[in-house]
């Protein structure tokens, strides 16, 4: 993948929000710099999930769609605003291949 810096650090911060440990998130906006970032999950269709981070500060909003239910999911992290954009943002999604996926 050759994304722009911008988008490969906000991937990156996806990946940590997805899986990772959600206390080490990182908030700092790559576009802006200020430490502004929100994220929120959304359902498309289980098991097909999607993320939203977006910049309180600079407005800018990335979507990614995930290809399997994010293991720190959880209902409480789904804001109803983002919830509404999923069905628009579909043309916009970059596809995560979950990594660490485990067959079992
Ligand atoms: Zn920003």
């Amino acid at each position: 993948m050759s994304l722009p810096p911008e988008k490969q650090k906000l991937l990156d911060i996806a990946i940590v929000i997805t899986d990772g440990d959600m206390n080490n998130v990182n908030s700092t906006c790559p576009y802006c710099g200020k430490h502004s970032l929100i994220f929120s999950f959304t359902i498309i269709e289980p098991p097909r999930y999607g993320l939203f981070i977006a910049c309180t500060e600079c407005k800018r909003v990335e979507h990614f769609s995930l290809t399997e239910k994010p293991k720190n999911f959880r209902e409480d992290f789904v804001l109803e605003e983002f919830q509404k954009l999923e069905n628009e943002a579909h043309n916009f999604a970059i596809d995560i291949e979950m990594k660490n996926k485990k067959k079992s």
